[in-house]
């Protein structure tokens, strides 16, 4: 097996404003693992806030020897190999695990949803994300999302009532929220998801800094609407951390390192009764559509990161009537766009 990687600049089609942050791009680094003329792809976007770049990527891009394993379905082996290599990195090990596991899918013609035994049907309606932003332009970003059933709108600034008033002028359609950790005590949490409850709003996600757990555990328990944790959980360990905390979590494949421990986690919080959300960062189709295989096994999915994204590489899974649509393509499903 040989290892090819280089790295790619995500364009987004809009700023994107959270309530820490705004950028106009996301670095990102393409792997590809071939095995007898046979190649997977595999994707590290690295959103500044993750302390993962083009650096740290390469570095360890560069100390992995594929040439010593002859066999890609010892994937348990080659796997423990890449998370030998260092510590942390999660993106960029998400990138080689999506590479390994879309190239076994190519090697047995077959989706990887189908080697796990789940039914494409089950896969979920996918939110699509609003950044922060003033009213007109809010307006004419849900103009372009009208095709999907649930929105994903980003809290945690002055404006969050405005921002909520302004789009249920335009549309009832169901609303994820989400903070980022944007409410910095619990109390104004707490009124602030009283004031959301009767507004049709599914969950909010990562109110609270992640940081005040005695608080997270105060809201979980007072709040009318589920809770979910995004920047409090990041691997399988945290999901024994946080199980108190929060009522559900949003697992992300450049997160925990890839779709070996993406699927771990989504059997570790079912079992504890916790809801399982699937997300993305910006990405190309290929990252979104490794999640996509996984998104039957989950209660909600926030796929839509190639969707933001103006240089997409790849034509892969596909939302059609806000459904998550997975195609029968082997491995991750997805084909590379020929670019002249
Ligand atoms: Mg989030």
């Amino acid at each position: 097996m040989q290892l090819f990687f280089y790295q790619y600049e995500l364009q987004l089609k809009h700023q994107f404003t959270l309530s820490s942050s705004s950028r106009k791009s996301t670095p990102a680094v393409m792997t590809e693992i071939t095995h007898e003329g046979v190649t997977g792809y595999g994707e590290a976007s690295m959103p500044p806030y993750l302390n993962e770049n083009y650096e740290t990527a390469i570095k360890f891009l560069s100390k992995i020897n594929l040439s010593q394993f002859k066999d890609p379905f010892l994937t348990e082996d080659i796997l423990e190999y890449f998370d030998s290599i260092d510590k942390g990195n999660f993106a960029v090990k998400a990138s080689v695990d999506i590479a390994l596991h879309d190239l076994i899918g190519k090697l047995t013609a077959l989706p990887l949803y189908k080697m796990w035994g789940l039914n494409k049907f089950n896969a979920p309606n996918t939110s699509f994300t609003i950044g922060i932003d003033t009213p007109d332009i809010i307006k004419q970003k849900i103009d372009e999302a009208s095709s999907f059933k649930i929105l994903k709108i980003k809290l945690g600034s002055e404006n969050d009532k405005k921002i909520i008033e302004t789009i249920r002028e335009i549309t009832d359609v169901p609303i994820c929220v989400d903070v980022n950790q944007g409410w910095n005590n619990k109390d104004f949490a707490l009124d602030m998801i009283n004031w959301l409850s009767d507004k049709n709003i599914l969950f909010v996600e990562q109110p609270l800094p992640k940081e005040l757990m005695k608080e997270s555990a105060w809201l979980k328990e007072k709040s009318p609407l589920p809770i979910i944790a995004d920047e409090a959980v990041q691997t399988s360990s945290d999901i024994l951390k946080i199980r108190d905390l929060y009522h559900g979590i949003n697992i992300k494949l450049m997160k925990c390192g890839g779709l070996r421990t993406a699927r771990e986690m989504i059997y570790l919080a079912k079992e504890l009764g916790l809801k399982v959300m699937i997300g993305c960062m910006t990405e190309t189709s290929c990252a979104v559509s490794a999640a996509a295989q996984l998104s039957p096994l989950c209660h909600w999915a926030d796929l839509d990161g190639n969707l933001l994204i103006k240089n997409d590489l790849f034509d892969g899974m596909k939302i059609i009537d806000g459904k998550i649509t997975l195609n029968d393509l082997p491995g991750i499903g997805i084909e590379k766009k020929f670019i002249s």
